[in-house]
């Protein structure tokens, strides 16, 4: 029997970055991936040869508070990742359709903070406290130190109070609370559910820069790749864990394999959605309220998506917004709410893409979705689903087109679409339970499936555990590495690789 010291259950983000840091650290990995590729959310496609992403599109955390940065120099990669700075005067912003305004969101707190400071001048108080509040949850968050990450650090009163009940207490103005609620579309939870304190941590990575990455998540997975090949690291696509065997002291002794192998490992990491973790854990080793626990998680938003071209030199997204959020109203918790069938929101995000030494105008547009909008298809799989299922998806991508053509009128001729995917199409591609894009709604008080689970040599990594988004989902594997690794070997590796 094949023995190892780390197994990790997905090939995503936060996989390979624990296949990496263990493997850096000594240890023999295996990492298992079910689809035919690792990468997981990172995949891009291509359709015309224009290339396309699935689930990183952009993020925050390469400037000021560079934990992005940090987490990519320990693992060595860095230098593969080259950020594009979403930092152009009005790059990123916001469109309040009911309302008629566009706030444009610059990059850089301060000047953030100045700006909403202008657009809301009676509420300039309560911006203020907002942004100061931003900041004192960052400075008390020791995971944004990959020093002194823990899985349980000391818990801040921001991790308490919901967004909503700060912003109430701040300001009766509800454009200004929309405005500084807009964000969760980017991590899925509604203001009326997540702590203070989380939202502060991804969204101040958006108001210091929203970047996006040259060739997205591609140039990580090949940088992950390059870099596995100098480490003890077995990489097995199509295959995953059937059974927990031999559990003794609580402990499991043996993993059957889809493949019908059985390995040993002194740890087995999970880093897949916490309701696919619950299929391979054996139910009888695991108390009532362990499960009603994981199972009470509730599902994120996820997205309908429309993935286009603009034909033609045109002006290019360089000149007007990368990112455009469309807020048709200014309840965030309603427009979020899964029952909510009014018009939904709509980010429209824009690139150059190089397609044969030719350069390619990318828009790609996504609309909140929940599962039960695609329920009635649900049984079945890509490339076999029903006609109905065909003409609610052609309808809703024609709509979502319409609605680009309006807050572009310049693209009335040149937009085209190439493809769509629905919360479905998410689901069967990324094996996630519902196509949900963040995993669970990480709500205020809930406890997260993350660190060591109740059978002590398994744990729980990924984007559900700490925080969503790439970012969190790195986070997470740092925070799981540090406490599997020996602390002092951990330490003495994160500042080794930070000075150089
Ligand atoms: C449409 C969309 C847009 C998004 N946009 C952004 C964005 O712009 N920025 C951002 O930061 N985040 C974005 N996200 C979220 C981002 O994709 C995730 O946070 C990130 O990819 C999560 O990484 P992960 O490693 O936790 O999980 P995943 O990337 O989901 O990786 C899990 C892996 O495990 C595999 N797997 C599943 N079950 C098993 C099993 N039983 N055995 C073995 N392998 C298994 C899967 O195939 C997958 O490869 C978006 C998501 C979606 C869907």
């Amino acid at each position: 029997m094949e023995r190892y010291q780390s197994i990790i259950v997905g090939g995503g983000v936060s996989g390979m970055t624990l296949a990496l840091l263990l493997a850096a650290n000594g240890r023999k990995v295996l990492l298992l991936e079910k689809a035919p590729v690792i990468g997981g959310g990172l995949c891009r496609f291509r359709k015309n040869g224009i290339p396309f992403d699935t689930g990183f599109h952009f993020t925050g955390g390469f400037v000021r508070n560079t934990i992005l940065r940090d987490m990519l120099t320990v693992l060595g990669i860095n230098d593969s990742i080259r950020p594009v700075l979403l930092d152009k005067e009005r790059s990123n912003q916001f469109l309040f359709e009911q309302e008629g305004i566009t706030i444009a969101v610059p990059a850089g707190i301060d000047v953030c903070c100045a700006r909403f400071e202008e657009y809301f001048p009676a509420d300039r108080a309560a911006v203020k406290q907002y942004f100061a509040m931003v900041d004192r949850v960052i400075q008390a968050t020791p995971s944004f130190d990959l020093r002194k990450i823990a899985i349980s650090p000391d818990p801040i009163k921001e991790d308490f109070v919901t967004l909503q009940h700060v912003l109430d207490g701040l300001t009766q103005n509800k454009m200004l609370q929309a405005a500084l609620s807009v964000y969760c579309m980017c991590y899925g939870t509604r203001p009326n559910e997540v702590s203070f304190a989380n939202h502060a941590r991804v969204a101040v990575g958006f108001y210091d820069a929203i970047a996006r990455v040259e060739d997205g998540g591609d140039a990580f997975i090949r940088a992950f790749r390059q870099a596995f090949k100098d480490l003890p690291i077995e990489v097995r696509c199509h295959t995953t864990i059937l059974e927990c065997l031999d559990i003794h002291d609580r402990q499991v002794g043996r993993f059957l394999l889809s493949s019908g192998e059985e390995v040993t490992a002194d740890e087995c990491i999970f880093t897949i959605h916490p309701h696919e973790v619950l299929k391979v854990l054996p139910r009888q080793h695991f108390s009532k309220a362990f499960w009603d626990r994981v199972e009470a998680f509730e599902a994120s938003n996820g997205f309908f998506s429309v993935f286009g071209a603009v034909d033609g030199a045109g002006p290019g997204p360089e000149v007007g917004p990368s990112l455009m959020s469309v807020v048709p109203q200014a309840d965030i918790n309603r427009l979020m709410d899964p029952s909510y069938d009014g018009p939904q929101a709509l980010a429209i995000f824009q690139s150059r893409e190089m397609v044969r030494d030719r350069p390619v105008h990318v828009v790609t547009a996504f609309e909140p979705s929940y599962f039960q909008h695609v329920a009635p298809w649900q049984d079945s799989k890509v490339g076999r689903r029903s006609s109905e299922y065909a003409a609610y998806k052609d309808r809703h991508a024609a709509g979502i087109c319409d609605r680009i053509r309006q807050v572009f009128p310049q693209y009335k001729d040149s937009f085209k679409m190439v493809d769509a995917a629905s919360m479905l199409t998410f689901r069967d591609y990324l094996s996630t339970p519902d196509g949900s894009a963040y995993g669970i709604r990480q709500k205020v008080g809930q406890f997260n499936l993350f660190g060591r689970l109740p059978l002590r040599n398994l744990y729980a990594a990924g984007q559900s555990a700490v925080l969503p988004g790439i970012l969190g989902a790195m986070l997470s594997s740092f925070v799981v590495a540090r406490s599997i690794v020996d602390q002092q070997q951990y330490n003495d590796f994160v500042s080794k690789r930070l000075c150089h």
